[in-house]
């Protein structure tokens, strides 16, 4: 399941159903000793938590291909039962890196034009390193101190107001200013790329974010820990306080002094480093890797029906050593189980796909593992805009991410109000199983049943909840509650037979979004669309808008590129965040999309939240 980002705000409404602590491993009947025996292959050291890119997976590929093939499934991959697709799965740092200052120091008498510049280097990997969503490009400007980079109009706080930092190079603080912390109006402009798309909205061609006081460590983050791709538009680099101090010219105002002013005045302190100029090389080199969906299918029985598909599918993948989506403690590597997250939801499809294989339906079934969704859902997304049977002929998708630690015998069904046959299907099911259901109607959340939704299809994801091991190393084989794993298969099964064997086929609902789910809480208004995490160098691409938002009234459509509002260039989602928080509800603005390769302006009128 993806780890929740400043913006995946709008797909936070599970978090709070259902909290669950540390549960000894049961495994009584035979079908729950079989899930936990997948369960303990898949997130064991070997597999080395199953990062794209990395032998773990391969491994973790190669044995679902094999179980496939000893159930007796048809390949339905590209490549066999393989469905290849390319990702970022990594970034480098490449040759040209590097950080160089001039200051011109006041030397008594001696004229200005005559005085040579000290030169100030910054050691790549010790003072400094590049962000990985850095652009990579060498620039020159002069130097100037921003405070902590922030524009709070509603709090009259602007560390940009008395300052030009047209073609500069700016020097930023991390966080907040302490007595800002708590305050939600100053929060969502907090975030590094918040303030790196001030920093370029305002005009600057770089900017170095220094640790701020009081963070002990003052070390480094490891590189590459951070959101690939995602075109930032600005050369983007962390530097720690000593070495960022460094530069500021002698007997002028030091980082420290303007840094203490700002905390004790609650006011802006920004000025320009006097003769000061730096040149900045970043050059970072993102790795695409080979990764794969693995589909197999069980064909169905009746002649009328067997060419329409029921999809069946858990993501394989999870965070390897731990990467920008690990809540680990420590930074350092380790692997990252991922025996809730989602080894248990594989080992489920596992089992489905052998209880079809011997008693298939009327309609065929197609088992899908997933890679490539804790970065952004982009194996489901492949597999749906490049489908290897007709999408049309798919009438509905089940979705399951951890589903290993059922507690109090409740499970979560997320989809619920995207047919109108849900309910009743649903009742049966838990019935059936003996579970205690909860719903949420909406069918986006965090997983890769928002991959078919966003395609008009009928959804349901099964979910056992959080808890203190997700996305952390801790998430291992022995805490998981095989059990009621199965019962949650025992679910899914009536459930996925129902819908295969009924004659008619679900219909599609397009849900309201429900008011917990409306974008960030800090933002007053809210557009209704739904980023496509993966890159888009033009701009912000949807997969689709939400019924009855402003981005539907205006005309938005999935798959178009959001390239700017207004006069604000929007690159990634952290720009249509920090655009968004300028509005208030009923202001209009231009929103200009590329559509089929084409430039089309719309005017959207912002809702309210
Ligand atoms: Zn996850």
């Amino acid at each position: 399941m993806q780890a929740r980002r400043p913006l995946q705000n709008l797909l936070v409404a599970l978090v709070v159903l259902i909290p669950v602590t540390g549960l000894a491993q049961t495994a009584t009947t035979p079908e729950g000793q079989r899930i936990l025996e997948h369960v303990r292959i898949l997130s064991s050291d070997e597999y080395a938590g199953r990062a794209p890119g990395t032998d773990g997976i391969e491994k973790a590929a190669t044995y679902l291909e094999r179980t496939f093939t000893s159930t007796g499934l048809k390949p339905m991959g590209t490549k066999g039962y393989r469905y290849p697709f390319t990702m970022t799965t990594a970034a480098a740092l490449g040759p040209k890196n590097s950080v160089n200052f001039d200051v011109v120091v006041e030397r008594p008498g001696v004229p200005l034009e005559m005085t040579k510049p000290t030169k100030i280097s910054w050691k790549l990997g010790v003072d400094y390193q590049p962000y990985a969503w850095t652009e990579s490009r060498s620039v020159s400007g002069p130097v100037v101190f921003a405070g902590y980079g922030l524009s709070v109009k509603d709090k009259n706080y602007d560390d940009y107001a008395n300052i030009d930092v047209k073609g500069a190079v700016v020097i930023v603080l991390r966080g907040l200013p302490k007595w800002a912390e708590k305050d939600d109006a100053f929060t969502q402009h907090g975030a590094l790329r918040a303030k790196a798309t001030l920093a370029r909205e305002k005009g600057a061609v770089a900017v170095c974010f220094v640790n701020e006081q009081g963070d002990s460590s003052d070390v480094l983050a490891r590189f590459g820990l951070d959101r690939l791709g995602a075109h930032s538009g600005i050369v983007a680099v962390q530097v720690r306080r000593t070495p960022c101090a460094r530069i500021f010219p002698p007997k002028e105002t030091s980082m420290f002094v303007a840094e203490a002013a700002i905390n004790r005045e609650k006011k802006p302190a920004s000025f320009a480093l006097t003769r000061t100029t730096a040149t900045v090389s970043t050059d970072v080199v993102l790795q695409e890797s080979e990764t794969s969906n693995i589909v197999g299918m069980v064909e169905g029985t009746d002649p009328a029906l067997k060419g329409q598909y029921l999809v069946i599918g858990a993501h394989y993948d999870h965070l390897g050593m731990g990467d920008e989506n690990s809540l680990a403690a420590s930074r350092e590597p380790d692997v990252h189980h991922g025996a809730d997250d989602n080894a248990s939801g594989t080992s489920a499809v596992l089992e489905l796909a052998a209880r079809f294989a011997k008693n298939p339906a009327r309609r065929s079934v197609l088992f899908m593992g997933f890679s490539g969704e804790e970065k952004g859902l982009l194996g489901s997304k492949a597999w749906v805009s490049t489908p290897t049977v007709p999408l049309s002929d798919v009438v509905s998708m089940i979705n399951l991410d951890m589903v290993g630690r059922l507690k109090d015998n409740k499970v979560n069904v997320q989809g619920y109000g995207t047919s109108s046959k849900w309910p009743a299907i649903v009742d049966s099911a838990k019935a059936y199983a003996g579970l205690t259901v909860s719903t949420t109607a909406d069918g986006l959340g965090p997983s890769d049943h928002s991959s078919f939704f966003s395609k008009d299809i009928p959804v349901l994801f099964f979910f056992t909840g959080l808890h203190s091991d997700y996305h952390r190393p801790s998430d291992t084989w022995d805490k998981i509650n095989a059990d009621g794993t199965a019962a949650v298969v025992a679910m899914a099964e009536r459930a996925a037979r129902d819908i295969a064997n009924a004659d008619d086929r679900p219909d599609f609902i397009k849900p309201e979004p429900s008011k917990t789910q409306s974008g960030s809480i800090a933002l007053k208004v809210s557009l209704g669309v739904i980023p496509d995490y993966s890159d888009d160098p033009n701009g912000l691409k949807i997969t689709g808008v939400r019924a009855g938002s402003a981005a539907e009234k205006a005309g938005l459509q999935g798959d178009d590129v959001i390239t700017k509002i207004d006069a604000m260039a929007i690159k990634n989602i952290y720009d249509l965040m920090a655009s968004l928080g300028t509005y208030k509800p009923q202001d209009t603005a231009k929103v200009v999309v590329l559509r089929g390769g084409k430039e089309v302006t719309l005017t959207v009128t912002f809702a309210g939240k």
